[in-house]
């Protein structure tokens, strides 16, 4: 960790580190917006945060060039389109951890605070998902049909990446609860 934030970071601490999911998703968002407001450019300034970050974001890279590539976003576009299917319904916004939300917003991503469909999870746009750092079971699942689908041979290549991503998420967001209770909160 970069020690050197620490002088920088002059403001009043509002918001006690939030941990797990039990808390309602909007108040789950305003303390992730409000951690950014109050210390983003500090975190982002940090080296060993913004490594993990950047390993993050390849991994995710990886993952959907491996989907494009084993013919699963193919097979979830025509299942949406053709088979009224959806994977991503309403509640599962409600898996997301305080953190996880929080890397988003380091990411660049805005989080809605309305739902676009009222059957959808609320990060669901009307091209897909608006986020970028997404739960592990929105990666993690692996349909009956992309099962039937999908070279198995394929798959397993995918899993791996999924593998890589669930780790790079995971290595960032203890790393950032680290910081937030040294620095931060
Ligand atoms: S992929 Fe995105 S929209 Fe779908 S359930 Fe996961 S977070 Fe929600």
């Amino acid at each position: 960790m970069d020690s050197g934030n620490q002088k920088t970071l002059n403001v009043t601490r509002p918001y006690p580190l939030l941990l797990g999911t039990d808390h309602k998703i909007c108040k789950k968002i305003e303390w992730a917006c409000g951690v950014m407001d109050a210390f983003g450019p500090a975190i982002l300034a940090d080296a060993v945060i913004d490594g993990l970050l950047k390993g993050y974001q390849g991994a995710i890279k990886n993952t959907l060039a491996e989907m494009s590539v084993a013919g699963v976003a193919g097979q979830c576009a025509d299942c949406a389109v053709n088979d009224n299917g959806s994977c991503c319904g309403k509640g599962i916004e409600n898996r997301f951890d305080p953190s996880l939300l929080l890397v988003n917003l380091l990411m660049g991503c805005k989080l809605p605070m309305s739902r676009l469909d009222p059957h959808g999870c609320l990060f669901l746009g009307g091209n897909g998902c608006l986020i970028a750092a997404r739960h592990l079971i929105c990666i993690n699942y692996i349909c009956k049909r992309l099962k039937e689908k999908i070279d198995p041979k394929a798959l397993r290549h995918l899993e791996k990446k999924i593998g890589d991503e669930a780790d790079a998420g995971f290595a960032l967001e203890e790393a950032l609860k680290r910081w937030l209770r040294m620095y931060a909160l």
